[in-house]
């Protein structure tokens, strides 16, 4: 194997342990609910989900909430608010 490439392989499991060099500003997934299947997006820092919940008006929802939660040290603050913690029996609003 080309000896340039074993250094890009060395270098590329050196960044898998320092997910906060990498930044998402643009993402689309699909996510297995737990009814359906439903497309979550990522663009300018806004996201968008296919699910009722997010069509109902909210600007969040289950699927938005897991991936800010996964993709946390990777995403910029704006993408990272919109976060609900439920604080006892209720639910608070915290931007990180
Ligand atoms: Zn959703």
């Amino acid at each position: 194997m080309n000896s340039s490439l074993i250094g890009k392989i060395e270098k590329a499991k050196l960044y898998e342990h320092e997910p906060e060099r990498i930044h998402f500003q643009k993402a689309q997934v699909e996510f297995r609910g737990k009814h359906d299947n439903y497309v979550v997006t990522l663009g300018d820092s806004d996201w968008k989900c296919t699910c009722h919940t997010f069509a109902t008006g909210f600007e969040t929802c289950s699927h938005i909430m897991a991936l800010q939660r996964i993709l946390h040290t990777m995403l910029d603050e704006e993408s990272r608010s919109q976060h609900y913690e439920l604080v006892g029996d209720h639910l608070e609003a915290s931007v990180k």
